[in-house]
């Protein structure tokens, strides 16, 4: 590697090619045992920390403290302190300390590329990819915290004028996943600080330290201390998810993550009746029709359901393939996974990374056993890869698939596609309505009624048509069912951060 430019965060040069881990505690290298309290680095009280592993090689990466509810409550005070002089900042300002905060995301972008493989596992491309996309998130709020209007509204009752401001909402709660350890929490930071919220982030357990190298950069950029915070914790974890739940001085919580967490988090926080937003997991189908352009449908599957070995949210997770094109579209499909190399992120010409851990590769071990079972044939790859390391599967095609079997009904969260042949649109879209999720949707037709039919059908958050790549910081991200609600990013986005003040003025 290049000398690091943010020598601080990251690591110089140690942990090439290698896999050399790099000496614990060396300030030089990563920053371990501190998060971010007050504009300040800062143990846990307790002194205690956590191990963070490198998917690829399950070499320890460092130590992270772990906070518990007594850290995160100092935290919560830090942002609340910090609150009544940031949101009377002017719209202006807070967009000059966003748009600063970017200009250093992109300067150190490889460095926190770098910072992603190394704790998530995904291949150097993919990493790139995420820091620039992080980074996109401060750039666009950047420019809409100038932009924050409120109305003037005919009132009904003569002589009074209505009108209404946009209020920041207070102290945020943030919780994010390690899918995307820099863009989930530019995706919630960026809106919150547009909207003159302050906030306590508390980063994934798996991947800390890219959440810290982002808090040094606010650092760097002259964010005011205490107006993002940001914690770490895993065994701590329900704990520090309970205090910013219940804390009456959190005014809002939004989550990205599990549904299973965001229905505990909801409960959590109804004691205090906070504003909440909660992007969950999704189960999203992917439909190709017979009038549709085999090669762009798919390209656009290959993209959707193997970005990140299938570890986002709005991975497709069911694909359903017209019977008239259904045997050409599993030939060519299959021909492209082939061509896939697993294998470490930073290896030249690495396409598909590790899963996170052995939970994740043991999950998607039994979602294939399981349609084996129950008839599925598995046409490409379907086993683990200990000559790579434990968290290493094969890319994986499964035709034949059912309803009945656990990939149809669960979050894979792998590198499977389980493809399904159906005969009619209505069969189609009534199958992929059936599930109790609807994050995202993808189709494939050339057939204008059909697209409008179709798009408009399908019970999810966001369509894609003819393509596999929705997420963009400029268009609403969000789901229904238990997908969750509210939305991150575009104008949409900063609303969830605000709330609408109306003032009546009488006698006028
Ligand atoms: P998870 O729900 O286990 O964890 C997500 C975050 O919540 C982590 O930071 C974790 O430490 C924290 N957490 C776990 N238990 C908690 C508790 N009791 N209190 C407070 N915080 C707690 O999810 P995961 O397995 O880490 O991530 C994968 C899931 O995230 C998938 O379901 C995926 O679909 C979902 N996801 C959704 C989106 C989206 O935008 N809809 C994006 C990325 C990932």
């Amino acid at each position: 590697f290049q000398a690091s430019t943010i020598p601080n965060l990251c690591f110089r040069n140690t942990y090439a090619m290698s896999h050399t881990v790099p000496k614990l505690n060396d300030p030089s290298l990563l920053k371990t045992n501190v998060a971010y309290v007050n504009g300040s680095w800062v143990k846990a009280a307790s002194g205690k920390t956590f191990e963070v592993f490198d998917p690829s090689s399950g070499k320890l990466i460092g130590t992270a403290p772990e906070f518990d509810a007594a850290d995160t409550k100092a935290a919560i005070d830090a942002a609340a302190a910090a609150f009544p002089s940031f949101k009377t900042k002017t719209g202006r300002e807070r967009s000059k300390l966003l748009r600063k905060w970017y200009d250093l995301m992109v300067e150190n972008s490889e460095d926190i590329a770098k910072l992603i493989t190394w704790e998530n596992g995904k291949p150097m491309a993919d990493a790139k990819g995420e820091a620039a996309y992080a980074a996109n998130f401060f750039e666009w709020f950047s420019e809409e915290a100038p932009r924050v209007y409120g109305d003037t509204i005919p009132a009904s009752i003569p002589g009074n004028r209505v009108v209404t401001y946009k209020e920041p909402v207070g102290v945020c709660g943030l919780i994010t996943p390690w899918n995307f350890p820099a863009a989930m929490i530019t995706r919630k930071i960026g809106p919150a600080l547009a909207a003159g919220c302050t906030v306590v982030a508390k980063s994934p357990g798996e991947t800390p330290f890219t959440s810290l190298a982002l808090a040094e950069l606010a650092h760097r950029a002259g964010i005011p201390k205490g107006v993002v915070n940001i914690v770490s914790a895993l065994k701590n974890t329900a704990e520090v998810g309970e205090v910013l739940t219940t804390s009456p001085i959190v005014k809002k919580v939004s989550f990205t993550g599990s549904t299973g967490v965001g229905k505990l988090l909801m409960k959590q926080a109804s004691s205090t009746l906070k504003k909440l937003s909660f992007e969950l997991g999704g189960n999203s189908p992917f439909i190709v029709f017979d009038d549709a352009d085999l090669d762009i449908a798919v390209a656009g599957a290959i993209t959707s359901k193997f970005r990140s070995s299938g570890q986002t949210c709005v991975c497709a997770n069911r694909i359903f393939v017209q019977e008239g094109i259904h045997d050409e579209f599993v030939e060519k499909f299959a021909a492209k996974v082939k061509e896939f190399k697993v294998g470490g992120g930073y290896t030249e010409g690495v396409t598909h990374g590790p899963l996170i851990h052995d939970r994740a590769i043991n999950k998607v071990d039994a979602h294939v056993r399981d349609a084996e079972k129950k008839g599925g044939k598995v046409i490409q790859g379907g086993q683990k890869m200990p000559e790579l390391g434990s968290n290493f599967f094969q890319p994986t095609v499964i035709t034949g698939m059912t309803t009945d079997m656990a990939l149809a009904s669960e979050e894979t969260f792998g590198p499977v596609a389980g493809l399904f042949k159906f005969s009619t649109e209505e069969e189609v879209i009534k199958i992929a309505n059936a599930a109790d999720v609807g994050l995202a949707g993808y189709f494939f037709s050339r057939d204008l009624q059909r697209v409008q039919r179709v798009a408009e059908a399908l019970e999810v958050g966001m369509v894609g048509v003819n393509t596999g790549l929705i997420s963009d910081a400029a268009a609403p991200f969000g789901g229904v069912k238990e997908s969750g609600f509210g939305r991150e990013g575009s104008k949409y986005g900063i609303a969830e951060y605000q709330t609408t003040k109306m003032i009546t003025y009488g006698g006028m």
